[in-house]
């Protein structure tokens, strides 16, 4: 299902394109400014799909996962079946798109001990 809109989306992306070209041949300045808004509106809707697609894969794997996340107030933790934990993981992508993005510990300075996440660039604690 999730494949099938992608799809459809490029198919109406590349007969928007073949449009493009036979506008671009006929001398009609209105026509050639909406199949450039069509060819726009398309772009934003391959973007979108690509990225709801994506979040649909992660949403997926989550509901496959029998672990646990565990909020300690600060970053998140995975509590496994068998009680043992793992991570931290990073609140902030983890709230906004389901993503368990691993935090690392941040080595800039010996004397900072926060975790730092590297797809989002927060640190925490
Ligand atoms: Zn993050």
């Amino acid at each position: 299902m999730v494949m099938e809109y992608i799809a459809s989306v490029k198919t109406a992306w590349e007969l928007a394109k073949a449009v493009k070209t036979s506008a671009d041949a006929i001398d009609d300045a209105q026509m050639k400014l909406q199949v450039a808004e069509l060819i726009g509106a398309l772009a934003d809707a391959r973007i979108q799909a690509a990225e709801s697609s994506e979040l649909i894969t992660s949403l997926r794997e989550q509901l496959k996962s029998k672990d646990e996340m565990k909020f300690d107030g600060e970053v998140y933790y995975k509590v496994k079946e068998d009680k043992e934990q793992d991570g931290p993981f990073c609140p902030t992508c983890f709230d906004e798109k389901g993503m368990e993005i691993r935090l690392h510990q941040n080595r800039s300075r010996a004397s900072d001990s926060r975790w730092i996440c590297k797809s989002c660039n927060k640190y925490f604690r």
